[in-house]
């Protein structure tokens, strides 16, 4: 089950097998573009060819923000793709690379289904 919240992200959208939301696609590109992820080649006399970062420091969340990006893009086309999945615990609305039986994004959202589903079947029993 993929939550409401996760498809307003757009992260849904691939894992249920339905097109990317545009505005999802939009919003990374544009932290993609707002600052380079990575140093530019540079030239100087004094150190030669080098590598910099070309954005200033008043750019320094733009900058934050295109890695982020640019991690999110590699995930959702790299290899890993296909092993995405939404956390099984509700209302938990984070993600997972799946790994063999694991449904959960941590140990405490296990915690917490394992224990709704003691808690269901009490309730079914009535004990
Ligand atoms: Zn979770």
């Amino acid at each position: 089950m993929v939550k409401a919240a996760a498809r307003s992200c757009g992260l849904g959208a691939p894992i249920e097998g339905r097109p990317a939301p545009a505005g999802a696609i939009d919003a990374v590109d544009d932290a993609l573009t707002r600052a380079p992820a990575s140093a530019l080649l540079r030239w100087d006399p004094g150190l030669g060819l080098h590598r910099a970062a070309s954005h200033p420091t008043a750019q320094i969340v733009d900058h934050a923000l295109a890695t982020l990006a640019a991690g999110a893009a590699d995930l959702l086309t790299g290899p890993d793709a296909a092993r995405l999945t939404a956390c099984g615990s509700i209302p938990c609305n984070r993600y997972l690379l799946r790994h063999g039986r694991r449904h959960w994004c941590s140990v405490r959202c296990g915690d917490r289904a394992r224990a709704a589903r003691a808690c269901a079947r009490r309730n079914r029993t009535g004990r």
